[in-house]
């Protein structure tokens, strides 16, 4: 019998990736289906709103709970938009506005000063006051383009380019973005936490 685990978004895409990536133990529940609104992101870290989300959701459902926070920092702005990356162009701004705030905060600084990173962090918890919840972070590294380029992904990706590669996300086919991403990354350590967890939790053999 899969355990089940409630997921502190409504995007399915996530839900189906996470799903993919915990394989069948699990069985994963968006918190929109459970009914659960979202709450605020109050935090000042990528970690601080991960753990209040899966908190809420844990609370709301009496479910093991996971949540992912994720955002762009670039480092010419001093870090920014950082937890601000889905409101960067103002509270309704959708994907082009925020793209082009940043370039226009970026325009004239050289290639070499463009340097920027997605960061992702997961927070589970086994109930809502779990005083050990798992945390998992994963970071991609890249830098800002002067245009966009590519038509995958959604939000910064027309305009990070990974270091590596010289695409952007928006021009790499979605597995080739997940083996690389801030998000990719964080599931996989988060997996391997829970595995491990799981493993210290396991009664010993002759014990
Ligand atoms: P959230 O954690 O899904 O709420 O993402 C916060 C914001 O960070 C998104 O709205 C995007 O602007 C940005 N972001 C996070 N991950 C990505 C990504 O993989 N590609 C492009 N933008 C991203």
């Amino acid at each position: 019998m899969p355990r089940r685990l409630v997921l502190a978004t409504g995007n399915r895409g996530k839900a189906r990736e996470i799903s993919a990536l915990l394989g069948p133990g699990w069985q994963v529940l968006l918190q929109s289906e459970c009914g659960v609104a979202p709450v605020a992101e109050t935090g000042t870290t990528f970690a601080e709103n991960a753990l209040l989300k899966a908190r809420h959701a844990s609370a709301a459902t009496g479910l093991p709970a996971l949540a992912d926070d994720s955002g762009l920092e670039v480092d010419a702005l001093d870090g920014a938009p950082g937890v601000r990356s889905a409101r960067f162009a103002g509270e309704s701004a959708g994907d082009a506005d925020n793209v082009d705030r940043l370039l226009a905060d970026l325009a004239g600084v050289p290639a070499e000063r463009r340097a920027a990173r997605f960061r992702c962090v997961l927070a589970f918890v086994r109930h809502s006051g779990d005083p050990r919840p798992l945390l998992a972070e994963g970071v991609w590294e890249g830098r800002i383009t002067t245009s966009p380029r590519g038509i995958n992904g959604f939000g910064y990706d027309p305009v990070f380019e990974d270091t590596g590669l010289g695409l952007t996300a928006a021009e790499l086919a979605p597995a080739a973005k997940n083996e690389r991403s801030h998000r990719g990354r964080a599931l996989r350590a988060l997996r391997d936490l829970l595995v491990a967890a799981e493993a210290a939790s396991l009664p010993q053999a002759g014990a």
